[in-house]
């Protein structure tokens, strides 16, 4: 049995005030492995008192100083690769495939922000005025359980390197990894009260962070619901918000695209982390003349996708993270069946030999509308959508047609054309041919899935305040 009994305040670990415990579940055998003790509205405002007080010194380190802590950070990190992973496969059933590439990438999050504060010019001159950008503040961090310890470290890092403190609320499903993350960022030595972490209910301990005039900026990545919550609450004392939220990204397949090469890609890619990723290509736009052959590609890749136990290095789609989320994706392909979508492969019930955690079969709607629910909402799932377009033009307009607008996906054979459609999506981040990443780059959301960008020098500036000084 795991006890997380201790939240990380002042560079030090602490028994929490609070006194509510919440069982630790394993989603593939929904037996409970542990326990964790969750901090309350105390124990938030002992963390914020304590980044109010490290801020005085902390907003003044050289950008020098402020880099080493960055090398130190990512040291930190990167030795725990392999407890990261157990911990991901146990807590929340990641794959033992998505566990350890993402944490082969954890790193990075410090390199690209050395990369972008090296040159970054935090005072800068107009005319005959200084503008001197400085850090905004204590910086309230909220982030979900399907990136937790990722999505940390690149808002841990981007705010290090403007010189803000932090107070960090994970996921409160996300105890494990949250308690190995604390090993690390303590290990790396920074000075006390630089980085907080109280793990608790996001009702109390993310409501507090949101109202407490002492914070001055929320960042927060989850649910465009939440999200929403967040920005009304954060009004009140003006905070500034970072939002990264939910999305159903198109992936459109021009008619000049390698059907054999974009389709495995496109099912493989709408099944990442098991299906439970904010940038999972869930609505595959296909041209109509050519559905019965994509049809026909996307029912043998789901046959090759192996549902099963997160633990075995072959799992393609592991366990929904919770009973509740194996109930709402079985909602959504129920609805999606109710509403006429024809089921390709998959559908209700658990794939034989699983019936004790929380496993969803690989499935694909196919002759969807964009207009059916299952087109229109954020699933989170292992649930493919395939939607039949005319011209290119239909394709842009299916495209957009969503209230959200984080990223999407185009195949073609010809860059230029591909190019050209990109300029009239509407999400944040476009890729053509494939799945690329480069931290360096913004990522954030148009539309309900976000305000602001993360990474990189977009990411900084997102943590700084200017203050123009005429004369
Ligand atoms: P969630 O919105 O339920 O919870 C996210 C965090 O917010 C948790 O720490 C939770 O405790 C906290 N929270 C809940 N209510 C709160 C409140 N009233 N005030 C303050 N904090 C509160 O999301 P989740 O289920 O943990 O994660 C899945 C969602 O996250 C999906 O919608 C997914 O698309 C989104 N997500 C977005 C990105 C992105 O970068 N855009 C990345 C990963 C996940």
């Amino acid at each position: 049995m795991k006890i997380v009994d201790k939240i990380y305040i002042n560079g030090e670990f602490l028994k929490p005030h609070g006194r509510e415990v919440l069982d630790i579940i394993n989603p593939s055998n929904n037996q409970k492995i542990g326990e964790v003790t969750l901090a309350d509205e105390v124990d938030t405002q002992n963390a914020i008192a304590s980044a109010k007080e490290a801020f005085k010194t902390f907003s003044k380190a050289t950008v020098e100083e402020r880099i080493s802590y960055l090398e130190k950070l990512k040291s930190a990190v990167e030795k725990r690769k392999k407890e990261f992973t157990d911990v991901m496969v146990e807590e929340y059933g990641g794959t033992f495939q998505f566990s350890s590439m993402s944490n082969e990438f954890t790193g990075q999050w410090f390199d690209s922000m050395i990369e972008s504060v090296k040159g970054f010019e935090f005072e800068q001159t107009i005319n005959s005025s200084k503008v001197f950008l400085q850090p905004v503040g204590v910086v309230g961090i909220i982030t979900p359980w399907n990136a937790s310890n990722g999505s940390i470290c690149s808002k841990v890092a981007t705010a290090i390197s403007a010189g803000c403190t932090v107070v960090i609320k994970p996921s409160e499903m996300s105890a494990l990894q949250t308690q190995v993350l604390m090993e690390a960022f303590h290990e790396a030595g920074l000075p006390k009260g630089v980085i907080n972490f109280v793990t608790g209910l996001g009702s109390v301990v993310g409501t507090e962070l949101t109202v407490n005039p002492d914070v001055a900026k929320i960042s927060f990545t989850g649910s465009t619901v939440v999200g929403k919550l967040i920005a009304k609450a954060a009004v009140d004392t003006m905070k500034r918000v970072t939002l990264e939220l939910g999305g159903k990204s198109p992936n459109i397949i021009l008619d000049d695209a390698n059907l054999e090469q974009a389709i495995p890609t496109a099912v493989f890619g709408a099944y990442m982390n098991s299906g439970q990723a904010c940038i999972a290509p869930t609505r595959l736009l296909v041209p109509e003349s050519q559905l019965e052959k994509v049809n026909e590609i996307a029912r043998v890749t789901a046959e090759q996708v192996v549902v099963g136990l997160p633990q075995n290095e072959n799992t393609n789609v592991g366990p929904m993270v919770s009973v509740k989320q194996f109930e709402r994706v079985q909602n959504y392909i129920k609805i999606g069946l109710e509403e006429g979508a024809s089921l390709l492969v998959g559908g209700i019930g658990k794939p034989d030999g699983l019936e004790d955690g929380n496993f969803v079969k690989a499935t694909i709607f196919t002759n969807v509308k964009n207009d059916m629910t299952i087109a229109q909402e954020e699933i989170f799932g292992p649930v493919l959508s395939i939607i039949p377009y005319k011209t290119d033009e239909e394709a842009i307009s299916i495209a957009n047609d969503t209230p959200y607008g984080l990223a999407a996906y185009i195949s073609s054979s010809n860059i230029e054309r591909a190019q050209k459609m990109a300029s009239q999506i509407d999400a944040g981040r476009v890729c053509i041919n494939g799945f690329s990443h480069d931290p360096m780059v913004p990522f954030g959301g148009f539309k309900q899935s976000g305000i602001g960008r993360e990474y990189g020098v977009y990411g900084l500036e997102a943590y700084l305040e200017p203050k123009a000084v005429l004369q």
